[in-house]
């Protein structure tokens, strides 16, 4: 789930590694580690706690320029030295490390420590080091291979032998791998934010499939020994700078103040005024197969499954085709009902969210035409759908989604104008439309110049234990997502409420203890919306409203003003004050607001 960085060449590996490793701290890890390979010799450091304490640890002799170092974010055993990784054989020949989880680890040991191994961990990664150390083969190449037929789950791995020193040897099943190509050295990486700085030739490797990487070359091959061919890629649209805090404090911070520019670029190139419709090249679909689709049905995890359903309203209201979505770690347990005539969407940012990318899985193989919403340039999910939209949103580095939810929440909107202009919706109001998401960039610019007074209100908001947020209708979505910015960063209980359902149960918590943060567009439901705060501070509830006239003191304390767009798009805006009261108020609580407890960016286990 966590982090690999692999290195084969003619430098010190230990220099890059730790280098690596300080790139992808932003997915979140509770552990680091790394083993090399020189001198005839192989050394591992590891511990619980920070790369950079890992780093300042390193003792200063440890020669080796063949390496693989990981950040590990536990599944299997506490965050603790001996659980880190890199995991060792017995004889500490073999080192491994590994993202994802083995799930028959439990038999496998049974199996080990049967025939006498000892082991040091309580992950299920450590299997892999002794199954490795006891295959019976000629190569390093081929004892993994060995080991791995052995083996069910997820995994990203990486592994170096104290006897191939010019070598190591990678393989990817579930969770992404990446090879970075140098000039006379190789690299090796979970995510391509480690390899920028050093390389633009990238090689992904498809589920079972393995690698072996030596300074002058690399080699793919199938878990049933079959060479591979592939052809590298570049990387694009990827540069060190959104590696960087570029002025600001947290990557939260920045990449909420990148908005007005991420939300341009989710849009460039793909507004059409002279059809008043959406230009969307990558779905491969013709306006007849876009006709013949009954249902829309948006698939994701997390802040992704909000953004679906703030998508999916979007799409039903411009296509007019039934729309709805569905969180994808449910829904690939419960034997769906697949229905030919029905457009599916994935959406993740990581592109390699693994409940999703199941799902992905399980659709195309019943046969269903999946899209995919993602903002990781060639990720596993990207790779698997029959079409898709990126966000062009730039890697997002805090844990916690800002820029990605309001970029998948304007793509819905694009592709909503499209199905719906192919369908029923009148050139004029895709031509309103149009207009309305031309406008959006400069109007988060605006809601953003209100920060100081989303600051004060964070600050009430973080001194209560509990808050509940509320929507309706289009601001349901919206309420959702924002409970969940709260709980993430801040560490706060907040609960998501339609405005419609609290007088059915949950107004019996109202209080002075308990603010209301209220979503509440200036819309057809503008009124129903004010018979609901006026029920809470009818029962002295404090209420913070994000809407677009203030209002009156006695149904919310405060009001958050932001600009008005077209109905359909206000949700989008409506949103981003929500992730500055986030932001502010884990300010406030002294969190690490970047790296929130117990998560990691891309969930890529089960
Ligand atoms: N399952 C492994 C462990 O608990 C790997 C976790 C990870 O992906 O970082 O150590």
């Amino acid at each position: 789930m966590c982090g690999i960085v692999a290195y084969v060449g003619p430098r010190d590996a230990a220099p890059l590694l730790l280098e690596g490793l300080a790139r992808l701290e932003y997915r979140g890890y509770d552990s680091a580690g790394l083993a090399v390979v020189g001198n005839g010799g192989l050394r591992v450091h590891k511990d619980a706690g920070r790369v950079r304490a890992l780093a300042a640890s390193v003792p200063s002799r440890f020669p080796g320029r063949t390496g693989v170092a990981h950040t590990r974010w536990a599944t299997h055993g506490v965050p603790s030295k001996a659980n880190a990784h890199p995991h060792t054989d017995a004889t500490g020949r073999y080192a491994i490390v590994h993202n994802g989880i083995v799930e028959n680890a439990a038999e496998l040991r049974a199996k080990l420590e049967a025939e006498g191994v000892c082991f040091a961990s309580e992950t299920d990664s450590e299997v892999l080091a002794h199954l490795i150390a006891r295959a019976d083969a000629p190569s390093l190449a081929e004892a993994v291979r060995l080991a791995l037929s052995q083996v069910t789950g997820a995994y990203g791995l990486a592994v170096v032998d104290r006897e191939a020193p010019g070598q190591v040897v990678v393989a990817a099943n579930g969770s992404p791998v990446v090879l970075g190509l140098g000039d006379r050295e190789m690299f090796a990486a979970s995510d391509p934010a480690a390899l920028v700085r050093h390389t633009r030739q990238v090689v992904h490797l498809d589920d079972g499939e393995l690698a072996v990487l030596e300074a002058r070359g690399y080699r793919t091959f199938t878990l049933d020994a079959r060479e591979t061919s592939k052809r590298p890629s570049a990387l694009e649209g990827l540069s060190t700078e959104a590696y960087e805090l570029g002025g600001y404090t947290h990557f939260m911070q920045r990449e909420i103040h990148d908005q007005p520019e991420t939300v341009a670029r989710t849009l460039s190139g793909r507004l059409d005024d002279r059809f008043s419709t959406a230009h969307l090249g990558g779905l491969e679909l013709d306006a007849r197969q876009i006709r013949s689709f009954r249902r829309v049905r948006i698939l994701g995890c997390g802040s992704a499954y909000y953004a679906g359903e703030l998508g999916a309203r979007l799409v039903e209201e411009l296509a007019r085709i039934p729309a709805d979505a569905e969180s994808a770690s449910e829904w690939r347990y419960r034997n769906p009902v697949i229905d030919p005539d029905t457009l599916y969407v994935a959406v993740s940012q990581s592109g390699e969210t693994a409940d999703t990318l199941r799902a992905v899985q399980e659709l195309r193989r019943r046969g269903a035409f999946v899209l995919g919403v993602v903002n990781a340039v060639g990720s596993s999910i990207a790779r698997e759908c029959d079409g898709g939209i990126y966000l062009h949103a730039g890697p997002e580095v805090s844990v916690t989604s800002t820029k990605t939810f309001t970029s998948t929440a304007v793509v819905f909107a694009l592709l909503g104008l499209y199905l719906g202009r192919i369908r029923d919706l009148s050139p004029a109001d895709g031509a309103r439309l149009v207009d309305g998401l031309r406008a959006l960039p400069g109007q988060i610019t605006t809601v953003l110049g209100g920060e100081d007074l989303i600051d004060a209100a964070a600050t009430q908001l973080a001194a209560a234990s509990s808050s509940f947020y509320v929507g309706r209708g289009r601001g349901w979505p919206v309420a959702r997502e924002g409970a969940q910015k709260l709980k993430e960063v801040s560490y706060r209980h907040a609960e998501a409420y339609p405005a419609s359902e609290l007088k059915h149960g949950p107004l019996a918590l109202v209080g002075p203890e308990l603010p209301t943060v209220a979503v509440v567009p200036d819309d057809e439901l503008f009124e129903k919306n004010c018979s609901t705060l006026a029920e809470i501070r009818a029962r002295s509830g404090p209420v913070l409203a994000v809407a677009h006239r203030r209002l009156p003191a006695e149904l919310a304390e405060t009001s958050i003003l932001v600009p008005k767009n077209e109905p359909e798009l206000d949700p989008i805006l409506l949103g981003i004050p929500l992730q500055l009261l986030a932001y502010h108020a884990a300010l406030a609580l002294g969190t690490d607001v970047d790296r929130p407890r117990n998560l990691a960016k891309s969930v890529t286990v089960e």
